[in-house]
């Protein structure tokens, strides 16, 4: 199998483990309680290696895959949610796209914010543009040789930590002709790009969902996505380079899940009533084995998708893959809490934690009904009606 992990792999593996289990996990309840953004631990992983990993090693990376930065994510994210989706962006999202499309000078700046360890954002979303992304309203106005950005996005993750934005826009040329959706770089700080509300959220607190103004952000043509033939870098292709950040938010949703499972089975196996194990008991082994299924079909998934990504994972796989490890960690979170019995439902537990920050999967990132429309239409070999809505979106 293409996706077995090789012996590095797995050295990579136990590694990511011991630390997250001695330097990340003491500190996720607290996170969650004060949703503090958890700077210690993005110090954690630049230390050792794991802010950057799959960025090229002249870059300063790792040169790591993106079947490495899904066993470490999944690793990190047994033992706190928060710090393995950091590891996805640091590994997987935006500066994925920006490593394989930008030119030289964004790939350095890039590589060098995140190797500093920041997690760069991705303005997507806007408050009447959700799963139909297409209908954004952002626009990017071609204006004496720069680029004026006006719009607003919500629901960044990252909204004022972190110092670079990759920003979805509707490019307009000098001459008001309209080019279609397309990738700018925005840096923190920078006049114009306004940090908005931040969204009081369920679960995952340590990070901000926040939305973010542009009001005329002014910025160079050098920060335009742009391809070698000097073409803007389409929504098709920003789109494309997003699966990674999919099979990576489907990473930490089985690594939340695996964390839960293990705490499960252990309780299992301690806590007596009618004087036996509960563990004992039909009714909660099968409920254990269930979980287990669960678990190691999403692994496998998860892991297929990454490992074959070329450069980027399939659009199928990485739906399948998201849909797949989405639904098991919120089950498996919800069936490890109810073996815990009141202990599950107490904050002095992990356990409500864990089925909280679980259930942000199915939305964040395509939510389960839209990936599972890109699904059928692979199967149906058809353009649906909004996958050919996206198609039109696509700069020209
Ligand atoms: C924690 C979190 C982090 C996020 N981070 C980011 C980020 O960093 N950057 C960013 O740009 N966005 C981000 N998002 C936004 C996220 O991508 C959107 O929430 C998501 O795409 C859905 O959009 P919506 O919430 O507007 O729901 P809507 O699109 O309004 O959908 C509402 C419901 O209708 C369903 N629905 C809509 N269309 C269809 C259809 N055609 N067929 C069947 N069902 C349909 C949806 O599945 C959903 O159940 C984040 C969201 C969350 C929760």
């Amino acid at each position: 199998m293409p996706f077995d992990l090789t012996e590095e792999q797995k050295a990579l593996e136990a590694r990511v483990r011991r630390l997250a289990t001695e330097r990340i996990a003491p500190r996720a309840a607290a996170i969650d309680r004060t949703e503090a953004y958890p700077w210690e631990n993005v110090a954690v992983l630049r230390e050792t290696g794991l802010l950057g990993y799959t960025i090229p090693k002249e870059y300063g990376g790792a040169g790591g895959n993106f079947l490495d930065a899904a066993v470490i994510v999944e690793e990190l994210a047994r033992a706190c949610g928060v710090t393995g989706r950091i590891a996805v962006e640091t590994n997987m999202g935006a500066i994925s796209a920006v490593m394989c499309h930008g030119t030289e000078d964004q790939k350095r700046l890039a590589a060098g914010l995140v190797l500093a360890g920041d997690k760069p954002a991705i303005c997507i979303t806007e408050p009447a543009a959700g799963s139909a992304a297409n209908e954004m309203t952002t626009r990017a106005d071609r204006h004496g040789g720069r680029w004026v950005i006006n719009g607003r996005k919500h629901w960044i993750t990252g909204g004022g930590t972190s110092r670079l934005y990759l920003v979805f826009a509707r490019a307009f040329a000098e001459d008001g002709r309209e080019l279609g959706i397309a990738g700018f770089l925005a840096r923190a700080g920078e006049t114009g790009l306004v940090v908005g509300r931040r969204e009081p959220t369920m679960g995952l607190r340590g990070i901000p969902e926040t939305e973010i103004l542009f009001e005329n952000l002014e910025i160079t043509d050098a920060m335009a996505l742009r391809h070698a033939d000097g073409r803007l870098v389409g929504f098709a292709d920003l789109m494309n380079a997003y699966n990674s950040q999919r099979v990576g938010a489907a990473a930490v949703a089985l690594g939340i899940a695996a964390g839960a499972f293990d705490l499960a089975l252990d309780f299992a196996r301690e806590r007596k009533q009618f004087g036996r194990p509960i563990g004992e008991f039909q009714g909660l082994q099968w409920k254990l084995a269930d979980m287990a299924i669960g678990l190691e079909a999403a692994r496998l998934m998860v892991r297929r998708a990454a490992a074959l990504a070329a450069p980027f994972p399939d659009p199928l796989l990485a739906a399948e893959a998201k849909v797949l490890a989405a639904e098991t960690a919120i089950r498996v979170t919800n069936e490890a809490l109810q073996i815990f019995g009141a202990r599950g439902y107490s904050r002095d537990f992990p356990l409500e934690r864990m089925a909280r920050d679980a259930r942000m999967f199915t939305i964040g990132g395509g939510t389960a009904e839209i990936l599972r429309t890109v699904i059928a239409s692979r199967l149906l070999g058809w353009k649906l009606p909004q996958r050919r809505a996206k198609a039109r979106a696509d700069a020209s």
